[in-house]
């Protein structure tokens, strides 16, 4: 497999507070574990710049990217919640992400890459069209489903999204679409509590009690989703890979280990080689507790490569 792995250098100048869970050091742990397991060795390596921003307009709308410039140009840093905080250096770590994941799009539908992970900060699956919130400024995955439909002569689109919490954004801006099915696990009763199109008909939601293994969530996963997704033939597969469902994470109860996401990973390839040519962008959403955050990467991109199960 060819996997390419994007990492925008702004992405590591995105700084809410130096306590905050999203730091910067998170992708240095990321980088890291990947060089000391030989794993980098086999990705291609790209950096990206910020997107066009007749882009972000495929997923948000002018009113709320107009606030995000005017914050990003203000003295003072503005604050959408209590820990989602806009200023200059966010903003464009934000536009290099989107950025990011465009790239990533462009390389399945023009042949350079077999798959990719894009490594970005801020995360994006809380924003919705009209509201950033929960760390996230601009909706990552939103965007490059929107992006890979304008200009790539495909149709049907399935996002599977396996970070601890609901995708609220992603279901703002996607919910009713019924070209993309949305596969979203999380824990039950976690932040953002609810969305009021969990249940759309384009929606498959799998709320998880506290406690869950990666085992029981994967069944759960194979049972449930498999079906809709073959019944669907998506011709893309996006990831939301967020990484806090591991029992170490801090922010849920959730309790995989690493080696879930390599098998949940397995499972998800498998679906993009029967019905999507392989072609498979994945892209960074939370994940907080360095020391499971980078191996449980390290898992899901050995998988991506074709690697055995670390
Ligand atoms: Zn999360």
């Amino acid at each position: 497999m060819i996997t390419s792995f994007i990492l925008p250098g702004q992405c590591r100048r995105h700084m809410i507070a130096p306590w905050h869970p999203d730091h910067p050091r998170r992708l240095d742990a990321i980088e890291r574990q990947l060089a000391l397991s030989g794993v980098a060795r086999q990705l291609q390596h790209f950096d990206a710049l910020p997107v066009a921003p007749d882009m972000l307009r495929l997923a948000h709308t002018p009113d709320y990217l107009a606030l995000l410039a005017d914050a990003a140009d203000s003295d003072t840093p503005v604050a959408l919640d209590e820990e989602t905080l806009v200023n200059a250096d966010n903003w464009d770590a934000a536009r290099c992400a989107a950025g990011g994941v465009i790239k990533g799009v462009n390389q399945l539908f023009r042949n350079q890459a077999d798959n990719v992970f894009c490594a970005v900060r801020p995360p994006g699956h809380h924003a919705e069209k009209a509201q950033g919130m929960g760390f996230c400024l601009i909706n990552n995955v939103a965007l490059a489903a929107c992006y890979a439909r304008r200009h790539y002569d495909i149709q049907r689109i399935a996002i599977i999204d396996i970070d601890a919490h609901q995708c609220n954004g992603t279901l703002d801006i996607l919910a009713h679409d019924h070209d993309i099915l949305i596969c979203t696990l999380y824990q039950q009763g976690l932040y953002p509590w609810s969305s009021a199109n969990e249940n759309a008909p384009n929606v498959e939601s799998l709320p998880l009690p506290a406690g869950s293994t990666g085992q029981q969530a994967r069944d759960r996963c194979l049972h449930q989703w498999m079906p809709r997704i073959d019944a669907h033939r998506p011709e893309l597969i996006l990831i939301s890979a967020g990484f806090d469902a591991h029992r170490d994470d801090p922010m849920t109860e959730l309790a995989f280990d690493s080696g879930d996401y390599f098998d949940l990973t397995r499972d998800i390839l498998a679906m993009a080689e029967r019905h999507a040519n392989g072609r498979v962008l994945s892209v960074l959403e939370g994940g907080y507790h360095l020391e499971s955050l980078a191996p449980s990467v390290n898992a899901h991109l050995s998988a991506m490569i074709g690697l055995e199960r670390p």
